[in-house]
């Protein structure tokens, strides 16, 4: 098996984001942002999720919609495309990772660039939010 990795890193995905999302392997910042990408593409909400801590946390409600919305987020939207642009350390506990997302979304285009905040939590990497710009 020699599928190319939904994140768009040229390498097939058994050894590139497949070991991260069975949680083989503790990805960095950069690798962890790719990894969710992929998940995206595979609609694999369950990892979205797994990644994720907001702040301040979701309550119940706010959970199973943010899953539906996810789910049909994933569904009609194609990953065309994934460029990490920087991955800065703010300190031991906190980086973030500033990347552009080639989407299309229903025919049209939906491609952004965000610059994401994740959080050393128990020794793994998850996702906060997206930070303004610089
Ligand atoms: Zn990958």
């Amino acid at each position: 098996m020699s599928e190319p990795c939904a994140c768009h890193s040229g390498r097939p995905y058994t050894t590139c984001c497949q070991p991260v999302h069975l949680g083989k392997i503790r990805p960095s910042p950069t690798n962890l942002m790719r990894s969710r990408y992929a998940a995206y593409a595979l609609a694999n909400v369950r990892y979205v999720l797994q990644t994720e801590q907001p702040n301040p946390p979701r309550n119940a409600k706010e959970q199973a919609n943010h899953r539906r919305s996810l789910k049909q987020f994933c569904q009609s939207t194609q990953f065309l495309g994934l460029e990490i642009l920087e991955e800065a350390r703010l300190d031991d506990k906190q980086a973030t990772v500033t990347f552009h997302a080639t989407l299309l979304q229903n025919g049209q285009d939906a491609s952004f660039t965000e610059r994401s905040l994740f959080v050393l939590r128990n020794g793994r990497w998850v996702y906060v939010s997206a930070l303004p710009e610089k």
